[in-house]
């Protein structure tokens, strides 16, 4: 059975929003050790700025910037993943100066521009989370196509300035997961579906049974393992993002990685209203408009009939009620007690 559109638009809504609060929430803490975090908030659990890089309050960092680029070069060529563009767009956000940037992403960023050539070779260094942490828009674009293409899509993006086995194997985990929980699948689903192969295939990802992992690194293992312990056994959205930012170390990417499970997975009613409201009005916007643009895209097979369609000139009411934004997700309740239990 195809999942109903307007409940899967709300959930890619809910992913996008999700990733720029958790963004948003983390940046305040990034660096700190849960220890600090407790002397300076107590339990930190609102979007108020600051931060070791000064922010206004709402105010996102290269997480949410980085996704909002790519996602934006997979609009303007109607829904593909191509590797040249994604440079071009990276290139463009390092250009406007961004808040911040991490290293691995400014010195492949800076190969391209020196070689021309979008695809950054295969290294060891490269097991950062940059991006895993912008992978969104891929989800997105590709919903419904086969998962072949979704994780060669992943690697085009990815591979601008991560080429590494660990980094792609989060980046397909997350765009995969995120299609599952757009699908409505439930946590235990997914849980069974993705969490355990990724620790079976790549047993460094392992997070059940270990200790709680504080302070991540921005390297793609500690922040998934952070994430996972997060989103596995912590329930309900805000929940869930307030556990893996209080962690500390890079908290604005896992609060971001954290958002986008959750936010899929939860939908548009667990987004607490005080965040909404207390996000840069502009990025609250453009994740809403991408989050529908993408999720329109003629990736389908089963949908590019309605797709060609809705965008033919003489079906404008079509075309509307395609791009209407959703009603409200049904929120989807999950905890770890409805887990499998076992090692993941
Ligand atoms: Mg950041």
């Amino acid at each position: 059975m195809s999942p109903d559109p307007a409940a899967v638009l709300a959930r890619a809504e809910a992913a996008y929003l999700g990733l720029a609060l958790g963004d948003a929430l983390g940046a305040t803490v990034e660096f700190m050790t849960p220890r600090e975090i407790a002397h300076h908030h107590g339990v930190h659990r609102e979007i108020g700025g600051g931060g070791w890089l000064r922010l206004a309050p709402g105010q996102v960092t290269d997480d949410t910037g980085m996704a909002l680029a790519l996602g934006q070069a997979i609009l303007a060529h109607d829904g593909r993943i191509e590797a040249l563009a994604c440079a071009r767009a990276f290139d463009a956000w390092m250009r406007a100066r961004p808040v911040d940037i991490g290293n691995t992403v400014r010195r492949n960023l800076i190969r391209f521009r020196n070689t021309g050539e979008p695809e950054a070779p295969a290294s060891d260094h490269d097991a950062g989370n940059g991006a895993a942490m912008r992978v969104l828009p891929v989800a997105l674009a590709t919903f419904g196509r086969p998962e072949a293409e979704v994780r060669a899509a992943c690697r085009a993006q990815a591979h601008v300035t991560h080429h590494n086995a660990m980094s792609d194997a989060a980046c397909e985990f997350l765009a995969l997961s995120v299609q599952d929980f757009l699908r409505g699948d439930s946590l235990q689903q997914v849980f069974r579906q993705r969490i355990r192969p990724l620790v079976a295939a790549h047993p460094a990802y392992a997070f059940r049974d270990r200790p709680r992992r504080e302070n991540p690194s921005g390297w793609v293992v500690e922040t998934m393992q952070a994430v996972l312990q997060a989103v596995v056994d912590v329930g309900g959205f805000e929940h869930c993002l307030v556990d893996v930012v209080n962690r500390g170390g890079d908290a604005d990417t896992t609060g971001a990685i954290a958002g986008m499970l959750a936010g899929a997975l939860y939908g548009r009613e667990a987004l607490p209203a005080r965040w909404l409201k207390a996000l840069d009005p502009a990025v609250r916007e453009a994740c809403m408009a991408q989050a529908r643009g993408l999720i329109a895209q003629p990736s389908l097979p089963a949908r590019e009939a309605a797709s060609q369609a809705c965008r033919a000139p003489a079906r404008e009411a079509a075309s509307q009620a395609c791009r209407a934004p959703a009603r409200e997700a049904e929120t989807q309740t999950g905890t770890s007690a409805d887990l499998v239990p076992g090692k993941s």
